[in-house]
């Protein structure tokens, strides 16, 4: 029996991009990007060989005119590394590990680049509803924002603070967002357990993303509500990337 992928919301994205946009990609990948959007129509499903390359032909359609910044030279360490570091650790344990939060009116969807992308280490940041491309965590935690997401407009402003605190604190951010929402950031899905309800984020999910839960969590909360905003900035990340 085949190991079927389970079908991701970024996947869906990723296969409705490509079935409506592939004329948008080189000549030479119009067959073949078609062929897998007809045979994801009629079968419902594709292999895990195929996937990647829905993901990565996606990624190629939305990010046409974005920078190669693999080929840039060495950065400064970014201050959106957290948020690497946190999809990395991730990928241990999912293929397809996917954020989805909320600032204003705008919902987010955050999830890694593919590895055989042009920027493989990277996270891309689409709209949640439209899949439309957004911005990219550079792999080296630097900000590349989409024009319309520049942080010099109101919307670009908070978008940019909430990825920012994400990557600093992001048991607290998500637990925040899913109180928000009432729904777990990481599977999209209703809480609806006492103890997720309390957490912000479900159990399964908390072991995937390595978040405290149950009890961790409510003391992690306790100590980001009696703590005060200098000590929270020396937790985590921060620590460990400080300048020396
Ligand atoms: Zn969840």
């Amino acid at each position: 029996m085949l190991d079927a992928q389970p079908i991701t919301p970024v996947l869906l994205d990723a296969i409705k991009v490509l079935d409506a946009r592939w004329k948008e990609l080189p000549v030479d990948k119009h067959e073949f990007a078609a062929s897998l959007a007809k045979q994801f129509k009629s079968k419902g499903c594709l292999s895990d060989k195929q996937w990647p390359w829905v993901e990565k032909l996606a990624d190629a359609i939305q990010c046409a005119g974005v920078p190669d910044f693999t080929q840039a030279e060495e950065k400064e360490i970014g201050e959106m590394m957290g948020l690497v570091d946190f999809f990395a650790k991730a990928k241990e344990k999912m293929k397809w590990p996917v954020l989805v939060v909320h600032t204003g009116v705008f919902g987010f969807r955050i999830s890694p680049a593919t590895s055989l992308g042009k920027n493989p280490g990277a996270v891309y940041v689409k709209g949640n509803k439209t899949g439309q491309y957004v911005g990219m965590v550079g792999s080296k935690g630097d900000w590349c924002p989409a024009n319309a997401w520049s942080p010099h407009s109101a919307s670009g402003a908070s978008l940019h603070a909430l990825l920012v605190k994400l990557s600093r604190h992001p048991a607290e951010t998500l637990s925040e967002q899913g109180l928000a929402n009432g729904k777990c950031c990481m599977c999209n899905t209703a809480l609806s357990d006492p103890i997720s309800m309390a957490t912000g984020y479900g159990a399964t999910c908390a072991k995937h993303y390595g978040l405290p839960y149950g009890k961790a969590a409510s003391k992690s909360a306790t100590e980001k509500f009696t703590g005060t905003g200098s000590e929270l900035e020396q937790t985590g990340y921060q620590l460990a990337h400080k300048k020396a």
